[in-house]
């Protein structure tokens, strides 16, 4: 018996949640529900976050959380208890099953049945930006191995409970060869633990391209946090079925489960809204606490009940649908179907009750680092990169030496080219001579005489070698 905190949430909320509990409970589920107050109520009471302190206690103890949709209070001041949820309980991914229900419901791709797993915590998420010159701003992407590891193994997990046959992963790293080269070299490592499951990496963009025209070569995609962002909307919308999404958000030690929709406050209270995309959330929920086959048993009678033309008002299409039900009549539809199979849509089949294996992190013994130079970043206001050099050339210390200049990543200086484009945002590269070290005493030396010789440093970043391998990006022509 696993304890789960169940929020009924606002709008369609409260019937939907019942509806998807009774499937549950006719099923076989071994779940206990404690149930909280989160969204509307909570908000206006004067709790800007949506949920009261001991409903965290609550969550934090139970670790599974069941979320029904909540309804946002228009006007300012509130938080999304989502983005909160997600960045309080440290829930690194986002999982989000997009299927095809043809001909049930109307798409572009009949043949669609993949999974988007999306890192959830870090990339240019972290929200870290900057403004230094009058020019240019920037924004900090942040890609760590812990957050590579955790991301990528559940891809490999959840594909081999869920017999899944193929990981995709998608990256620039052709362009981001640190960050999103981390990611990859990560996926190659992670992947060799499951020989079992086939593996691939594509270049984002005509991966993404390849999976709004041909999903149907993919299964489960993972990738990194906003990339998973835009290609997660983009293929539950090509399934045609947005409505009967569910999601999943998980962490190291809690996980939160819902639909993808809102609230509908216009369908409350009449009985008459789709359960599906909660009950898709809770199917996922049973999975990931290893009730695999009563997961299996629920997704089998579903798909038979959406293929009987069994259909709330939402998908009812005449000529498609036989019966025009209601949310408690759709969910006895369902149960009437435990046991069966669908005919036409594909049956799904999990691994025998078994949890996600996901191990902590644990850390890697420390490389051997060593500082090669700095890059200086400036702002200056000339155009020529010669007159910037000779300026810089006059606070090199004694065996440290400037040996590129770059403006938005392209080598302008040496032999820069006059076409280039220069904004007042310089990175100017010192390294010291071949041999000589490289301490942060160079760093402090550089930036005393940048003061005096009036160049106006606006950051330093530390160029590192880890193992003897270069840790930075060369100019983009160097
Ligand atoms: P919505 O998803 O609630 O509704 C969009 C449309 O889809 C409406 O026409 C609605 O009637 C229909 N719809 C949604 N779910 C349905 C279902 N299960 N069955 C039948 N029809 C369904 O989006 P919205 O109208 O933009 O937002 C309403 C409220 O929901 C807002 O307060 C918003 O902040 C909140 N919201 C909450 C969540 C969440 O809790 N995860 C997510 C999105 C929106």
């Amino acid at each position: 018996m696993t304890k789960i905190t169940v929020a009924k949430g606002d709008g369609i909320g409260p019937e939907i949640m019942d509806a998807t509990l009774h499937i549950l409970k006719e099923a076989g589920a071994q779940i206990e529900i404690e149930e909280i107050e989160v969204g509307e109520k909570v908000y206006l009471s004067g709790n800007t976050s949506g949920i009261a302190e001991e409903s965290w206690e609550t969550i934090r103890r139970n670790k599974i959380f069941l979320k029904a949709p909540i309804t946002t209070p228009q006007g300012g001041g509130y938080k999304s208890l989502n983005v909160t949820t997600r960045k309080f309980l440290g829930l690194y991914s986002n999982v989000r099953p997009c299927m095809s229900l043809h001909p049930f419901v109307s798409t572009k791709h009949p043949v669609m049945d993949i999974v988007i797993i999306r890192e959830n915590e870090e990339d240019l998420y972290a929200g870290i930006e900057h403004q230094q010159t009058d020019e240019v701003v920037q924004c900090l992407k942040l890609i760590s191995r812990p957050g590579c590891e955790k991301i990528v193994r559940y891809a490999f997990e959840y594909a081999k409970q869920q017999n899944r046959k193929k990981v995709t992963c998608f990256t620039k790293d052709n362009i981001m060869k640190q960050t999103d080269g981390l990611f990859h070299q990560v996926f190659d490592e992670i992947a060799k633990e499951y020989p079992e499951i086939e593996n691939e990496h594509w270049i984002i963009d005509i991966g993404a391209a390849k999976m709004a025209d041909t999903p149907e070569i993919f299964d489960v995609i993972v990738m990194p946090n906003l990339y998973g962002d835009v290609l997660s909307d983009v293929a539950a919308q090509i399934t045609g079925s947005v409505g009967l999404a569910g999601s999943a958000n998980i962490g190291e030690e809690c996980s939160m489960f819902e639909a993808i929709h809102g609230s509908a406050p216009r369908r409350a209270g009449q009985n008459l809204a789709n359960p599906s995309g909660l009950l898709q959330g809770a199917i996922m929920m049973l999975n990931h606490i290893g009730q695999t086959k009563v997961a299996e048993k629920i997704q089998n009678a579903w798909l038979k009940t959406l293929e009987d033309g069994i259909h709330t008002y939402d998908i009812f299409k005449v000529g498609i649908s036989k019966e025009k039900v209601s949310t408690s009549e759709f969910a006895k539809a369902v149960i009437a179907n435990l046991g069966r199979k669908p005919n036409l849509l594909k049956s799904v089949s999990y691994s025998n009750n078994t949890a996600l294996n996901l191990p902590k992190y644990i850390r890697k013994p420390a490389a051997n680092k060593q500082m090669v130079g700095v890059d200086l970043f400036v702002h200056w206001n000339g155009t020529n990169p010669d007159e910037l050099a000779k300026k810089l050339k006059s606070i090199e210390e004694n065996r440290v030496k400037l040996t590129m200049i770059t403006n938005r990543g392209i080598k302008v200086w040496p032999n820069g080219f006059q076409e280039t484009f220069c904004t007042d945002h310089w990175r100017c590269r010192f390294k010291s001579s071949e041999g000589s070290e490289f301490t942060k005493e160079h760093i402090i030396g550089l930036l005393n005489k940048a003061i005096t010789q009036h160049i106006d440093s606006i950051k330093t970043e530390n160029l590192y070698e880890f193992d003897g391998k270069a840790a930075y990006s060369l100019g983009q022509g160097q």
